[in-house]
Parts: structure tokens; sequence; C-alpha cells
């Protein structure tokens, strides 16, 4: 077989290793990055989990399913007079294809204009600057370089007697392609997917139940927002169960017989569809040739120093394959900043400001320190807290539920945490993480002008509460 050679091959076209290749491309690098064929669509997969069954679908699925619930709920309120309001869920999910195939089909366009080559087919390091890849009709292609990314990201973790069949119990990208709305609707895990998805399906109809194994709900969150959001959720009627040992799941002509054990005793329970959301591990099946020298720790994980560099000089690994936060912008970042080290010797991410989102209604979003973690390291620190039901804009917009919480040094001022639950904080957040990038004080925040009136007055009121000066809040 003769061999390619290129500069850089990454492998992998999800957020972590296209944005890498497009980087390494603007930098003038000759770049190739392999990903695999699917079958399913018979085409090449560019995007990864975040485009294809990710970030992108969930999220138009929150959205068609969030203006389906304000419809039915929220219209009266504005004086708007609808008759019956259903969902039909076949033009939601071609809408949601739509999207998808619009952003996959970008990268293609992006990867062209730079000149990547992209090429079709399973990718394996043999050694230091060689890769295999098989491409789809089961021929090889050896590929070399002076330098390989390897992004192959992350699959969902399964459970033993839970066979995912697309029938009865599915993944979260099963349950990303639902054509009805069940009627009953099973979880496992109270993590980001099940809390996300079981929105999705309930706001259009389902009975959802999350069954989840730990005492708390959201355990990396600030405790005053997982508590807040847990008794939202309740409210809507997301019936969450905490402690909950799931022992044995039968699959029935109608669905799944769930068996359980709580704190009080053992449970079952019949739905239509289970969901099994237990969290993602690192993808390396096959990508590593024995002999090459990148070995996976006892997690699966590839391990990397702070640049992003593996213990084989010339192979990087990014995003969901290494340690940190499993999420579409570290990946992305992490991309960039190994690039940037591959063609100049630096490029840096800061893995302390990598903010948290969760889509669902109110938003849940946070960046840095929380309480609790400011409490067990015994940092001193000053906390302002503003609720969105003082805000002149979230009144406007009626959607009033929730608060900014800014968590600053007690001596130096600096922000060290930023907690929100309420409207838009998705994109409230990207205001805390660039102040807190910038090693900005409370003060800095404090004495920006803000737009009036606008959710972000929640994230000024609530610097200025730091110091007890919150102007639309009694400050105790
Ligand atoms: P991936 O996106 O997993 O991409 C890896 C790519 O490598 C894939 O295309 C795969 O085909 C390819 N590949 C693997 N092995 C090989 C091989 N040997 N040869 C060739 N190709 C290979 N994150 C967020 O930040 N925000 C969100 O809102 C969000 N929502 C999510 C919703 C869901 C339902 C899920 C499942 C995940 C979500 N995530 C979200 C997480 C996000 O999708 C991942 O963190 C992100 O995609 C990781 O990027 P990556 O490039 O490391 O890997
Ligand atoms: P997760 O780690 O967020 O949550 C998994 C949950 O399952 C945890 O609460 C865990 O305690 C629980 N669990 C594990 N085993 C269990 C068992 N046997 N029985 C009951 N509960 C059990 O994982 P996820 O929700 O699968 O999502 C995977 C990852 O994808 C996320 O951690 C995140 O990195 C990424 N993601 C991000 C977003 C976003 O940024 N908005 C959205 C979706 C997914």
């Amino acid at each position: 077989m003769n061999e390619t050679t290129f500069d850089v091959i990454v492998i992998g076209a999800g957020p972590g290793g296209y944005v890498a290749a497009i980087r390494c491309a603007q930098l003038g690098l000759k770049t190739a990055c392999v990903d695999r064929w699917t079958a399913q669509d018979d085409a090449p997969s560019l995007g990864g989990t975040c485009l294809n069954v990710g970030c992108i679908p969930s999220k138009a699925l929150l959205e068609s399913s969030e203006r389906f619930e304000a419809i039915r709920h929220q219209a009266d309120s504005h004086g708007i007079e609808t008759g019956s309001v259903v969902i039909n869920v076949e033009k939601m999910q071609a809408r949601k294809r739509q999207i998808v195939s619009e952003l996959t089909g970008g990268i293609a366009a992006l990867f062209k204009a730079n000149k990547i080559a992209f090429i079709a087919g399973h990718g394996q390091l043999m050694k230091a600057g060689h890769v295999r890849v098989t491409l789809h009709d089961g021929t090889g292609q050896d590929l070399a370089a002076r330098h390989v990314i390897l992004a192959s990201g992350s699959v969902p973790v399964s459970l033993p007697g839970m066979e995912i069949d697309n029938k009865r119990i599915f993944d979260s990208s099963g349950a990303l392609e639902f054509s009805e709305v069940p009627k009953t609707l099973g979880i496992i895990g109270a993590g980001v997917i099940g809390l996300e998805l079981g929105s999705v399906w309930r706001r259009l109809g389902a009975s959802v139940t999350i069954l989840e194994a730990q005492d708390t709900l959201l355990p990396s969150a600030d405790p005053m927002i997982a508590r807040e959001a847990k008794k939202q959720f309740g409210q809507q009627g997301l019936d969450i169960r905490l402690s909950c040992k799931v022992s044995r799941v039968e699959t029935t002509d109608k669905g799944c017989h769930i068996h359980y054990e709580m704190p009080d005793g053992a449970e079952s329970i019949e739905v239509e569809r289970l969901v099994v959301a237990v969290g993602r591990r690192p993808s390396s099946d096959g990508l590593l040739d024995d002999g090459c020298g990148v070995q996976v720790d006892d997690k699966g994980f590839v391990p990397v120093d702070a640049s992003g560099a593996t213990a084989v000089a010339g192979v990087w690994a990014i995003g969901d394959l290494v340690r940190g936060p499993m999420l579409a912008h570290k990946a992305s970042e992490e991309g960039v900043a190994v690039a940037e080290q591959i063609a100049s010797g630096s490029g840096h991410i800061d893995h302390d400001y990598i903010p948290w989102v969760i889509y669902t209604h109110p938003e849940i979003a946070w960046v840095g320190a929380s309480e609790s973690d400011l409490k067990s390291s015994q940092t001193p620190f000053n906390s302002g807290i503003f609720p969105f039901a003082a805000s002149g804009r979230a009144k406007a917009v009626g959607d009033t539920i929730g608060f900014v919480k800014i968590l600053s040094h007690g001596q130096t001022d600096r922000i060290l945490g930023v907690h929100m639950i309420g409207p838009q904080t998705s994109e409230l957040i990207n205001e805390a993480t660039f102040a807190m990038a910038m090693e900005a004080s409370a003060e800095d925040l404090a004495r920006t002008v803000h737009a009036h009136p606008t959710f972000s007055e929640a994230v000024h009121e609530a610097a200025l509460g730091t110091a007890r000066r919150a102007i639309h809040k009694a400050n105790r």
C-alpha cells in the first residue's frame, strides 16, 4: 500500500476533530481528517456525536417541545386564543433532521474551503505518524503525518441485562428518533441527557419516570441550584426517584417492566419505552494498534498532559476521549489549542473556565467553583443572589423562575463561580465565563453598564449583591 503524507491527520470529525482540522489548515498545515462511514446514512458522518445524535438534535427537539408547551399553557395569559394544539411528531423530526443535515453539510463545505482531505473510514494509529484507514469497502489505506490528533469521542455506557434494541430499550440516539410520543417513558439516569430528553417527551405528553442511583440530583451543580431544579422539575411532572437501584428489566409485549430497590423496599413500574442514560465512555475500540505506544487508562481515556500531548511524541488527544467534562465546546477548544501547539509550540485552554449548560426549562448553567467546593477548600467568599422574579425583563416575558448566584473571593473579590437557573441562562453564562477568564472581580461586573431591560441585569445585580448593594432586592 502506498502511504499518503500529511502534516497532520485527525481521527474523528466531531466538534473536537473537525475544529482541530480547520485550525490546522488555517495555520498552513496539510491536514487530513478521518471519520467512519455510517451505513445508516450511507454518507460520511461529519460533526460526530454533537451534530448527529447529541447537542444539535436534542436542542432542536427541546425547542419544538418547549414551544408546544408554551402555546398550550402560556398563550392564554398573553391574550392569545388557540384551538386545540396538537404535535405532529413526524414534522418535528423532519425539522430536526433538516437542521442536522444543514450543519453537517456546512462542515463538509468548510473542509473543502480549507483544503482538508476527508477520508471516510475507520482510523487506527499504527505507530507515531502512521494511521491505517479501513475504508467503507473493506480495503485499507495507509496515511503518514508528522502529527496525529486522536479525537474519537465517546459512546453511551450500557447496563447489563438492558440490551438496546431501539424498540423498547433505547439509548440517547434512539430517544431522539421516536416517531410517536410514548404514553409512559422510563429513563435510567437523572443526568444531563435524562433531564433534557425527559423534558422533551414529558412536554409532548408522555408520563416520564426517571430512576436515579444517587441520592441527589445534579451533584456537580451548586446545591442551591440543584434543589431549585428538583423542585421545578417535580412541579412540571417529571417523576424523579432518587437513591434508586435498578435490579432487573423484563421486556414485554407492551414495553418494559422495571424492578428497582428504593431505600424503603422493592418497587416496580411498567413503561412503554425505556431510555438508558447513565453516562458515556471514551470511544477507543479499534483505535490503537497494540504496538502504537499509546495506551488507555482503566476507564478507557487516553492520558494527556496539560497541552493535549500523549506519552508518544507527535500523538495528541482531545475531546471526550480525554479527561475533563464531555462537552462539545471543551472538545473544540482543545482542538484549537492542540493545532496551535503543533504549528507554533504554544496553544492553551483553561480547564477551570469551562461552562456547563443544561437546556431544560428553566435552563441551568454554571462555571467555576460551587459553594460546596469553596466551603470544602475553606476559601473565604461572598455570595450575591438575584432572583429573576425581580427582573423587569423576566416579568415582561413571563418567565420569572430561578436566580443568578455569584461567588467572589472574600478578600480579593475575584469571581470564583457563577451559577444560574432561569431564562436565557445558556446565554448569560458566557458573560460570566468571559469575566472569570479575564480574572474580573465582582466589582468589575458590578461597574459594567448592563442594558435595560435585559435578563443580564440579573447578573449585574448578583454582582452588586456580593457587596450587599443590589438595587432591586433588599440586601440582608
Ligand atoms: P464525538 O463528537 O463523539 O466525535 C467523535 C467522532 O469520531 C465520531 O464522528 C466518530 O464516528 C469518530 N470515530 C470514532 N472512532 C473512530 C475511528 N477509529 N476512526 C474514524 N472515526 C472514528 N455537549 C455540549 O457541550 N452541549 C450539549 O448541548 C450537548 N448535548 C448532548 C446531547 C446528547 C444526547 C449527547 C449524547 C451528547 C451531548 N453533548 C453535549 C456532548 C457532546 O456531544 C460531546 O461532548 C462532543 O460531541 C464530543 O466531541 P468529540 O469531538 O470529542 O467526539
Ligand atoms: P451523566 O453523567 O450526566 O448522568 C448519568 C446519570 O446516571 C448520573 O446521575 C448517574 O448517577 C446515573 N446512573 C449511573 N448508573 C446508574 C444506574 N445503574 N441506575 C440509575 N442511575 C444511574 O450522563 P448522561 O446524562 O448519560 O450524559 C452523558 C454526557 O453527555 C454528560 O455527562 C455530558 O458530558 C454530555 N451531555 C451534555 C449535555 C449538555 O451539555 N447540555 C447534554 C447531554 C449530554
